[in-house]
């Protein structure tokens, strides 16, 4: 079997009031949350389906499914920290991760070390192997009219 495995994740949350904005683990001050059935942290749930797909391991809707009551308002940090203890569990560790979230409001620009902070933590490796990048979409689709977000993960694992 190969020494490395490459996973991919997307994942897509809509923007709503009375919600809290939560990426990357970081609480970010703005007029509106994403909506879902845990914090709907849309960047670490592409971070965890990334890990998992480079396993073949299913998504975090088959691991965590949204209509248990055990994952309501979940904090995904702490289910990154789950993903990552299965991954080890299967004998991998995290190479490296590198996530783009696109919205187009707010500026997540000063948020951004704060958030790889966050994710390197909770998988247990460097900083250094975290890249977390924000762009917006030039006020086109989803993302930019402000409805949602979107995030994409590519990640590499390594056998241990
Ligand atoms: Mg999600």
């Amino acid at each position: 079997m190969a020494s490395i495995r490459v996973g991919q994740g997307y994942d897509v949350h809509r923007l709503v009031e009375g919600r809290k904005l939560i990426l990357g683990g970081v609480e970010i001050p703005y007029e509106k949350g994403l909506l879902g059935h845990s914090d709907a942290d849309v960047l670490t749930h592409a971070v965890m389906d990334a890990m998992l797909g480079a396993l073949a391991l299913g998504d975090i809707g088959k691991h965590f499914p949204d209509n248990d009551p055990a994952y309501a308002g979940a904090d995904s940090i702490q289910l990154l920290k789950k993903v990552t203890a299965l991954i080890e569990a299967e004998g991998w560790k995290l190479g490296n991760l590198d996530v783009t979230v696109a919205a187009q409001r707010p500026k997540l620009a000063p948020f951004i070390v704060q958030m790889r902070e966050r994710l390197a933590d909770a998988i247990g490796v460097p900083v250094s192997d975290i890249s977390v990048k924000a762009t917006t979409e030039e006020g086109l689709g989803i993302t930019g009219d402000g409805s949602g977000m979107t995030a994409t993960a590519v990640c590499l694992l390594e056998k241990i």
